[in-house]
């Protein structure tokens, strides 16, 4: 697949202004503390109301992603739209891109809503991603099986995150059992990858190209959710490399304007299979909030608005934990225990509701050594729960 060159030079967006951003969650919600940091306005746009984002937004607007009149109305008032995540219909990012530019485009957003298509799109390019399979039937989900082998993951071909819509089959006879339980007429099978590690590079195009990104991130997952990161990762100096190159890679066959993380395995003979893209900031590059110069919010800030990017230099080694929802039950966290280090830092979405899985917050710890910093924001997360 080759994507239309969009003109990547353009005006600069100057502080005053104000964003538009499609999604009201706590990525909208980092994403307009940055903005509004720099002295941009931030205009939210989602179906729901008291939101992370509208928050701290200046105007909050509920409506649904469908109410394309409603979406023209939000677009006209702003300078530059982006989204906070890419399960927006595309027909709004189109609608939206009538009026003003959506960063990064429509085009990448439909490619990465998408995981079939995105792995489409990266295996066709030429990236290294798990070997896959389009799957529609329970005859060819067995197919793909005795290709793969077992263990192996069967996914949802379209929306999906946090392991949401997948499913691990462990022996031939679960297929059925495992095909029933998607519910779903198009999925993909990915044959299960034994990884050494997962890792996360955040990068960040401009408007003329140029890319920058943040060191690689290392990455542990508890039931298919982020439960813990780490940087600089510790893996070898060329894997990182490597992690960077293929990033920017990406964000250039891509033609993204704007942040993208890649998400990756690293296997154990120490290559790096892509499994993941985000076209926005991710949870696993929270910690450049606390750790890093300019943090992936103020980058994705700097790049829509056309202006140059920040430096994505690391200050400290730096851990984050997130805070689930698992944490309000049976009773409230304890966030004065959470303060006693004075090291860690807590951020909190403002979600009114805590359900397990939920993610409401996390703590970052900043250290003279990664160890210490996971050691510091473990402690404090496990005080909350006393
Ligand atoms: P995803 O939502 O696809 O990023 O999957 C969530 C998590 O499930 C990943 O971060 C991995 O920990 C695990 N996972 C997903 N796909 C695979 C695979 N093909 N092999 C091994 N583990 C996987």
């Amino acid at each position: 697949m080759s994507l239309p060159k969009s003109s990547t030079e353009f005006e600069p967006i100057l502080p005053d202004a104000t964003i538009g951003v499609l999604g009201s969650g706590q990525l909208g919600r980092m994403f307009a503390i940055a903005a509004r940091r720099l002295g941009y306005r931030v205009h939210t746009f989602s179906p729901d109301s008291d939101t992370p984002t509208g928050q701290v937004a200046d105007r909050e607007v509920t409506a649904s992603y469908d109410d394309l009149a409603a979406v023209r109305e939000f677009a006209s008032q702003v300078s530059v739209v982006t989204f906070e995540f890419e399960n927006v219909p595309a027909a709004t990012a189109e609608a939206a891109g009538a009026l003003v530019p959506v960063r990064p485009s429509g085009q990448v957003l439909h490619i990465t809503q998408h995981r079939l298509r995105e792995k489409t799109f990266l295996s066709e390019s030429g990236f290294p991603v798990t070997p896959f399979r389009r799957v529609t039937s329970l005859a060819e989900l067995r197919g793909a099986l005795s290709e793969f082998g077992t263990p192996a993951i069967l996914k949802t071909a379209g929306w999906g995150y946090d392991g949401k819509g997948q499913v691990r089959i462990n022996r031939v006879d679960e297929a059925a059992n495992a095909w029933g339980r998607l519910a779903t007429d198009e999925a993909v099978l990915e044959a299960f990858v034994d990884f050494a590690a997962e890792a996360s590079v955040v990068a960040v195009r401009g408007r003329g190209g140029e890319c920058v990104s943040f060191p690689m991130i290392e990455n542990s997952h508890s039931h298919h959710i982020l439960d813990l990161s780490v940087c600089p990762a510790r893996v070898p100096a060329q894997v990182q490399q490597e992690g960077e190159a293929l990033a920017r890679r990406v964000l250039e066959a891509l033609d993204v304007v704007g942040v993208l993380c890649v998400e990756y395995f690293v296997r154990r003979d120490g290559r790096l299979l892509i499994n993941e893209l985000a076209p926005r900031p991710h949870n696993s590059g929270h910690l450049t909030i606390d750790a890093c110069l300019s943090c992936q919010f103020e980058q994705q800030v700097r790049s829509i608005c056309g202006l140059p990017l920040g430096s994505v230099e690391q200050v400290r080694p730096a851990a984050m934990a997130n805070l689930l929802g698992d944490l309000w039950f049976p009773r409230s966290p304890n966030w004065v225990a959470a303060f006693q280090d004075p090291r860690v830092k807590l951020h909190l979405y403002g979600k009114a509701e805590a359900r397990p899985g939920r993610k409401m917050g996390h703590l970052t710890a900043l250290a003279d050594t990664v160890e210490e910093a996971v050691a510091q924001a473990q402690a404090a997360r496990q005080r909350l729960g006393e």
